[in-house]
């Protein structure tokens, strides 16, 4: 077993890492291990914070020299996988936090610890809008290289087949730039093949010419879940690209801090944008359904960062996913059966995302991660304040899926998965066998650390 001697090894680390090293003998180990779930416990060998590709390469170095593992982090969003990382170097991207914006291009370059609010901001002063998620403080790389679905997915695909640029260190710890000409099976590979290849310094991608959108939510008591998941689910299916939509099923905790109107209630909501002249006719079908508060207008760009409310404290959390091919009655019946009144359900949100659109077609160009065989992502989950909780939530989310089962779809949308899975049956098989060969081809030895291993 490899293990870092603190007295032997501490000075070498800290002095490749700018003097930013937590070891396990170190008084903020514990702060620096935490995840932003924090009902994950990884006890690495050591946690590294470099603040530049050089020091990526001096860390990646080192722990080859010693056999120990690296997994890259930005912000613990997706930690629960990673397992305990006992032989491993924990390295944290939060150093690295560099965003420049070329309006001209509309490029924008992220540094690896960049999350998502600090490109936000850097693009709209130039009226651009990036291909962001619903969390402001969700990690650019993490997000980009598993695949990416927001606000504007149906319209633009996933925000991985819209880099342009991966800039990362290998095993063998150079510094590698890769794109469409330089080494494009690499580039292929990282598009949508997660973080398995390296550790990414910094990711360049596209912004789109949107300064105000229609955007937006609405919302019934959750004993109208059935009505509206029916006639949603219908819709969602045929509607134009230019909308994006998601539906839950909430219940909400008797927070203080809530608005009245949502705090300790039971709902449905259904939110997202809706690009272009049309939205207006696009979501008169969702109104006829005579939601009990209706947001949706145009509204500054950036706001869509947090449309969805996502909490932007660390927490303990657990969920579990699917995809779902389809939603007949059937479907419908089962879901709002365990998940909506009279359930007793734990999962304190059950969502449905829309996909579909441009998520659905093969670009030219594309990633490992081409298109989502779906017509719906599944995510649920809840509080996991302590392990009697945690395992309610998880077998309630269990019973779900097995009710679903029959209109589930093959593999889970990695992004949305938050425990180890079977990562081969997310990829077909030649995409899969693909991904292992440039794998091999990197990383022989196995030394980068992915949340979604292959
Ligand atoms: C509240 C919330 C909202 C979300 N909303 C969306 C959404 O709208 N759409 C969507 O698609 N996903 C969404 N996600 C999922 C999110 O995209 C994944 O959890 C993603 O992996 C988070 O990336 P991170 O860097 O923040 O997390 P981390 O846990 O830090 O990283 C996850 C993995 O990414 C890889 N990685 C991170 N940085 C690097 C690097 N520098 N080099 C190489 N690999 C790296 C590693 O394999 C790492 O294990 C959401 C998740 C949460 C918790």
């Amino acid at each position: 077993m490899t293990i870092i001697d603190p007295a032997r090894d501490l000075g070498d680390l800290r002095a490749l890492c700018g003097g930013a090293v937590a070891l396990p003998s170190d008084d903020g180990y514990d702060a620096a291990r935490q995840a932003f779930n924090l009902a994950v416990d990884q006890r690495p060998a050591a946690v590294a914070y470099p603040c530049n590709a050089q020091e990526v390469a001096a860390v990646v170095r080192f722990a080859r020299e010693r056999g120990l593992r690296v997994a890259p982090q930005a912000t613990g969003h997706n930690a629960g996988p990673l397992g305990g990382l006992e032989h491993t170097i924990l390295l944290k991207t939060s150093g690295m936090h560099g965003v420049t914006i070329d309006p001209e291009r509309r490029i924008a370059r992220a540094e690896a610890g960049v999350l998502w609010e600090d490109v936000v901001d850097a693009a709209a002063p130039h009226g651009l809008l990036a291909l962001h998620g619903s969390a402001p403080d969700v990690g650019v790389v993490g997000y980009s290289l598993g695949g990416g679905m927001g606000w504007l997915a149906r319209s633009h695909g996933f925000q991985t087949n819209n880099l342009t640029a991966i800039e990362l260190v290998t095993a063998d710890a150079t510094l590698v730039r890769t794109d469409r000409e330089n080494d494009p099976e690499l580039f292929w590979a990282l598009r949508g093949g997660g973080g398995n290849f390296g550790i990414v310094t910094a990711v360049e991608f596209k912004l789109f010419p949107i300064a105000e959108i229609y955007a937006g939510f609405m919302m019934w008591d959750w004993t109208e879940a059935e009505r509206v998941l029916t006639a949603w689910s219908r819709w969602a299916v045929d509607a134009p690209d230019e909308v994006t939509t998601s539906f839950r099923i909430m219940q909400l905790p008797p927070l203080p801090e809530l608005p009245e109107i949502i705090r300790g209630r039971r709902l449905v909501m259904i939110d997202g944008a809706v690009q272009g002249d049309e939205a207006e006719a696009i979501l008169a079908p969702l109104r006829a359904l005579e939601p009990e508060l209706d947001t949706f207008a145009m509204v500054p760009a950036p706001s869509l960062v947090r449309l969805h409310q996502d909490p932007e404290e660390p927490m303990p959390f657990t969920s579990d996913s699917a995809l779902v091919e389809e939603l007949p009655p059937a479907a419908i019946e089962a879901l709002v059966e365990l998940a909506g009144p009279g359930s007793d359900s734990p999962l304190l949100m059950v969502e449905l995302r829309q996909v579909g659109g441009a998520l659905g077609r093969v670009t030219p160009g594309h990633g490992a991660l081409a298109k989502l065989d779906a017509q719906f992502v599944l995510f649920m989950g809840g509080l996991a304040i302590d392990a009697d909780v945690e395992a309610a939530i998880l077998g309630h989310a269990a019973r779900l899926k097995d009710a679903l089962e029959p209109w589930s779809g093959a593999g889970q949308y990695l992004n949305f998965a938050e425990h180890a899975v079977d990562t081969s049956a997310s990829y077909g098989a030649f995409t899969y066998r693909r991904l292992q060969a440039v794998k091999a081809r990197v990383d022989p030895g196995n030394v980068i650390h992915a949340n979604h291993a292959l």
